[in-house]
């Protein structure tokens, strides 16, 4: 072997892995930074019937989640406006693709797995409407992050319980109180 390469100190065997493992990483990174930059159904959304803002005060993650149910009970359309981090927006964006056209009690339970698998409580699956979601399984990895993920997915959940019991108009939702 040539030798001339200090910057990889095995020449052989293990660093493979490692190169995918890393590669891995950066793609994900990217999937997380594209949500980010270019999030998804990010704005106020007229006449929703569901309104929630959350805060992740660790973070200053700061969202609003809008949420529109049909005449079936489906959210027919959400979306999510504020300011966080990458990985709160990422997330939030992912999250109303995840959710629409879903029944409340499908959301909310899609609502109660999301947290389950940031978590570690349940194996990490993407829903197949967005594959997209496993570019978050890593930040499983870092419990201080966990809950900027989670915000908006709570913020939706405790809205649609405050829809259900008939109190419409603004629900808040603070993670520092909702997780242990
Ligand atoms: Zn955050």
């Amino acid at each position: 072997m040539g030798g001339d390469n200090d910057l990889v100190p095995n020449g052989s065997g293990a660093h493979g892995t490692y190169d995918e493992e890393q590669s891995l990483d950066q793609l994900y990174r990217d999937v997380i930074f594209e949500h980010y930059r270019r999030p998804h159904n990010k704005g106020i959304l007229p006449g929703a019937q569901i309104v929630t803002k959350g805060s992740n005060p660790v973070c200053g993650d700061r969202v609003t989640v809008y949420g529109k149910v049909d005449g079936g009970g489906r959210l027919e359309q959400v979306t999510f406006d504020g300011k966080g981090c990458a990985i709160c927006i990422a997330s939030s964006s992912m999250m109303t693709e995840a959710v629409r056209g879903k029944s409340l009690e499908e959301a909310s339970r899609m609502s109660d797995h999301f947290k389950a698998m940031m978590r570690n409580e349940v194996p990490f699956e993407a829903p197949p409407q967005v594959p997209d979601l496993e570019a978050l399984e890593g930040v499983r990895k870092f419990s201080v992050r966990v809950k900027c993920a989670t915000l908006s997915w709570t913020s939706l959940k405790t809205g649609i319980l405050q829809y259900q019991a008939g109190k419409r108009g603004e629900a808040s939702a603070d993670e520092s109180c909702a997780v242990e």
